[in-house]
């Protein structure tokens, strides 16, 4: 179990002062560093590492925030983000229930795969975890790379369980979500993956959908492959053009699946 009287020290990517798109209001972004996931379009490569980035307590993180309170108003607050927050399970269930007890609106922006140790999962510590950092979550913003087993794995590199088992847990919850996608050109660009992802959004009703959100893939995180000597494995795939994305919204916008 996590000591929660002892300083819990976590690994800091970077911040976001007055972000707008990671949430409700202004807010504080917080990218943690670390992620499970190995997406073929990730433009931060330099997340990846989970001792990468520096050592930050929830104590410092809350100070920052309480010197934006004034910037979050009624709607504003703070997102965890990354990487991936819930590679650091611990510190980002720690932040969060910080930042509840000072009354700050919290958002968990993930892909729903976290990483815990072998004795955490015998001992079923992952979803109790999970669990709680759930219920310390406004509004989780929950990036579905792919709704399929066999997608989810060509696309991440990883098993789609981590994703399932968070959403089931979300589900059971009755969370308030917003859903995003990565639209990439050629790989999930048509009607087919679109009904994969309402199929499997159709399981979890009772989930509070504010909003399903379609990205655009873009190129800007070459530049960072090459500085890191990593190969960019999409190379050959362009940006997605405006003119497709509104085309696939609009389909997603008649689904009818949000919460007014
Ligand atoms: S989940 Fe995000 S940070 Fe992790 S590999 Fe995928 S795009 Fe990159």
């Amino acid at each position: 179990m996590t000591d929660q009287a002892a300083p819990i020290t976590g690994r800091l990517h970077s911040y976001e002062t007055l972000g707008t798109l990671d949430g409700p209001g202004l807010r504080l972004v917080v990218f943690l560093q670390g992620c499970p996931l190995r997406c073929l379009y990730c433009h931060n490569p330099d997340t990846w590492d989970l001792v990468g980035g520096r050592p930050i307590t929830v104590a410092e993180i809350i100070a920052k925030a309480q010197r934006m309170r004034p910037y979050f108003g009624t709607t504003g607050g703070v997102t965890l983000s990354g990487g991936e927050p819930l590679a650091q399970p611990h510190f980002t269930l720690a932040l969060l229930q910080a930042l509840k007890r000072e009354g700050i609106h919290t958002v968990l922006d993930t892909s729903g795969t976290a990483i815990f140790t072998a004795s955490e999962r015998a001992q079923d510590q992952d979803s109790a975890t999970i669990q709680a950092i759930l219920d310390a979550t406004d509004l989780v913003l929950l990036d579905i790379k792919a709704p399929t087993a066999t997608g989810f794995q060509a696309l991440t590199g990883r098993s789609i369980a981590g994703l399932e088992q968070f959403i089931e847990l979300a589900h059971a919850n009755g969370q308030a979500i917003w859903i995003r996608q990565v639209i990439v050109p050629g790989m999930n660009d048509n009607q087919s993956d679109l009904k994969a992802l309402r199929d499997f959004l159709q399981r979890f009703p009772r989930l509070q959908i504010g909003k399903i959100e379609l990205l655009p893939y873009h190129t800007l995180g070459v530049s960072k492959y090459k500085q890191l000597g990593i190969p960019y494995p999409l190379a050959e795939i362009g940006a997605l053009p405006a003119e497709k994305l509104a085309e696939l919204q609009q389909e997603v916008d008649s689904w009818s699946m949000t919460v007014k």
